[in-house]
């Protein structure tokens, strides 16, 4: 029997309000919590299940994830309202996902899976050769575990899956933080490689996924520019900047972290490298090395400042804005006449136009001038889906110095 709150199916059925379909159909993969009906059935079901998605009118949207506890309550799975969202349903997405990212990459270190953008919503999944690391951060994912760890088993074999469930996101879904192998066994750290440089990563305790491949082609770019340079390399994490540098030729790296665990990586990677002697690891707050430096006369032909997001929130952004000035500025006085500067962001929110606003003040306050030489955003195995430009959350400035 069909009803307004079962499909023929045995799915439940969760109707948007009247005149809210538009967004979808446009292409859009979400619904707020304040476009749907929320009756007390709607309210009712478990978060992150299934629902057949319908307008006002009960003409079918699609499947999708449905937490009626938050405020994206909706996320689109699938056009097909009775789609069945199983481990081949999964296998196929994820197989997707690898193709064309075999095509950019020779090599399987990449991210595999960009949540949204890749048709997997809440779902990340960064690939070491044939260990993966995975954050379901979202009710819907969360529930689809087993399901996904048994699609990853079928497409890519891998020796181990680790998820890194610690992203303070899941909060917002309900759901509790932890890490831990789901699948096989992990010998830490694992190995990986990026622009012929290899290095560590530690995913259990480690930060994040425990690398950051955004910053690939960022990294190559500064690579270029470092044949011997002396280079500083700012929240230097485990090393990808610095490594990539010295490898290029660089004459001296400077590595600054205020994690050990991470300098430890770092250092482990330029011995892996062959470039350990022009590499230095310091630990210490950035601003406050960064102020040392300058007052010691330290002067740098390329530095990279590349921070953990200033602005962790809509409401934060005044306070993180000012810091990626403040550090623009304080980087800024210590690149040497004709050298180079990377900044970056990857704060969700705060745009490029607004970073490059703030990058612009410090460089000013500092009483520098130069010019912006390349603006980028996150490597292409971060997709942005195009109904969610506001996703792309990395924002990168090289500029050349007067
Ligand atoms: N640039 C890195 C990624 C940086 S992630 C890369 O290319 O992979 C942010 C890093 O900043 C983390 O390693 C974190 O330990 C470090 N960090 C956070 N706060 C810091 C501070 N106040 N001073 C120095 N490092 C800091």
């Amino acid at each position: 029997m069909t009803s307004e709150s079962e499909s023929a199916g045995g799915r439940a059925v969760v109707r948007l309000l009247p005149g809210r379909a538009r967004r979808l159909r446009a292409g859009h993969p979400w619904v707020y919590a304040n476009e749907v009906a929320m009756t007390p059935a709607a309210r009712a079901l478990p978060p992150g299940g299934l629902v057949r998605l319908e307008d006002a009118g009960g003409e079918p949207l699609g499947t999708a994830a449905f937490n009626p506890h938050t405020l994206i309550a909706a996320r689109l799975l699938a056009a097909d309202p009775e789609a069945v969202v199983d481990a081949a349903f999964l296998a196929e997405r994820i197989a997707r996902a690898a193709a064309w990212r075999d095509r950019l990459f020779a090599r399987p270190f990449y991210r595999l899976v960009h949540a949204e953008a890749d048709g997997l919503p809440g779902l990340v999944i960064d690939r070491y050769g044939d260990v993966l690391a995975c954050q379901t951060n979202t009710a819907g994912m969360e529930r689809l575990l087993p399901d996904l760890l048994d699609a990853l088993a079928r497409s890519l074999a891998p020796r181990a899956v680790v998820l890194c469930n610690d992203s303070p996101v899941r909060a917002l879904e309900g759901l509790e933080p932890y890490r831990r192998v789901a699948l096989g066994d992990v010998a830490e750290p694992v190995a990986l490689e990026e622009n012929g440089a290899r290095f560590l990563a530690d995913l259990l305790g480690g930060q994040k996924t425990g690398w950051f491949y955004d910053q690939r082609d960022n990294r190559a770019f500064v690579a270029r520019l470092a044949a011997g340079a002396r280079v500083l390399d700012l929240y230097s994490y485990a090393g990808g900047f610095a490594v990539q540098a010295a490898l290029a030729g660089a004459a001296e790296v400077t590595a600054v972290d205020s994690a050990v665990p991470a300098l430890d990586l770092a250092a482990r990677a330029a011995a892996l490298n062959g470039v350990a002697e022009r590499c230095r690891f310091v630990r210490a707050q950035a601003f406050g090395e960064m102020e040392r430096l300058a007052r010691a006369g330290g002067r740098f032909d390329v530095v990279v400042a590349d921070p953990p997001a200033f602005v962790k929130a809509k409401k934060a952004a005044a306070s993180g804005l000012k810091g990626y000035r403040k550090m623009t500025r304080l980087a800024a006085a210590l690149v040497a006449p004709g050298g180079f500067l990377l900044v970056a962001s990857c704060s969700h929110h705060v745009t490029a136009e607004r970073f490059a606003e703030e990058a612009a003040r410090g460089l000013h306050q500092a009483g520098r001038g130069g010019r912006i030489i390349r603006q980028a955003g996150a490597a292409p195995d971060h997709p942005v889906h195009p109904m969610l430009p506001e996703s792309a959350y990395l924002k990168a400035l090289v500029l050349q110095l007067d």
